[in-house]
């Protein structure tokens, strides 16, 4: 314990992580660390260098020149900076998602993202989401959840997002990329997706997020006695 509260939120993608991670920091007034845009910005990098995200000899050599730093702006929310430029907006594109994953499945980009998210949490309350947090980056955080749902529930909500957000695309492909990450994401022999023994486990597949949402806030003051 370093006087610091962490909790620790893992799943696989599109479980609604960050949306209820996102409001739980809030109202418990912690920081909300989205580990998934920091793996993001490295797949930018690499895919705007034209390099294979699989590639681990060509991932790495381009890892010294990257300077990745996370800000918040006056919202709170989390913002990404890739040598300075804000590259918030382009790390949620649907390519960027798969680079993502595939960068994040090497061992050298996971080691050297480990530290700064480590720091993140020595300095503040944290509420950190991800696929190894309970597990790896921070085995002795205070609670950790493993947040799920069905792969046809969260497509079904990820392209609702998508869509709002003006990217065109449909069920099928939305499907097939939470499917290709979930495997790749669960199979890695680096930190793979799975559940911490000891997180409570929290399956979304049949409720709305409201009572998601509410499912979380109550876990969270049950297990930590905060925000009473
Ligand atoms: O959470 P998000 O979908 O934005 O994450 C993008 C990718 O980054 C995931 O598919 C996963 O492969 C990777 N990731 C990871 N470890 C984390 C967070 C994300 O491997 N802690």
């Amino acid at each position: 314990m370093n006087g610091h509260y962490a909790i620790a939120i893992d799943g696989p993608s599109g479980a609604g992580k960050s949306t209820l991670a996102r409001r739980a920091a809030k109202e418990f007034g912690f920081l909300y660390v989205d580990t998934g845009a920091i793996y993001r910005t490295v797949g930018l990098a690499a895919h705007r260098r034209g390099i294979d995200c699989h590639d681990e000899a060509a991932v790495s050599a381009i890892l010294p020149a990257l300077d990745i730093r996370m800000g918040y702006n006056d919202a709170g929310e989390q913002r990404m900076y890739l040598n300075g430029e804000d590259v918030s907006a382009a790390i949620r594109a649907p390519e960027i998602s798969i680079c993502a994953s595939d960068v994040s499945s090497l061992p050298a980009v996971r080691a050297f993202l480990l530290e700064m998210q480590r720091k993140t949490a020595r300095e503040n309350d944290v509420l950190m989401d991800g696929r190894d947090i309970g597990t790896v980056v921070l085995p002795d955080a205070e609670l950790k959840i493993y947040l799920t749902a069905s792969a046809e529930a969260r497509a079904e909500r990820r392209l609702k997002e998508l869509l709002a957000k003006g990217v065109e695309t449909s069920f099928e492909d939305v499907l097939r990329d939470i499917e290709y990450r979930d495997y790749q994401d669960s199979h890695r022999e680096t930190a793979p997706l799975r559940r911490a023994e000891d997180a409570v486990l929290l399956d979304t597949s049949d409720i709305g997020l409201e009572e998601s949402c509410a499912l979380l806030f109550r876990t969270i003051r049950e297990k930590l006695g905060v925000g009473e």
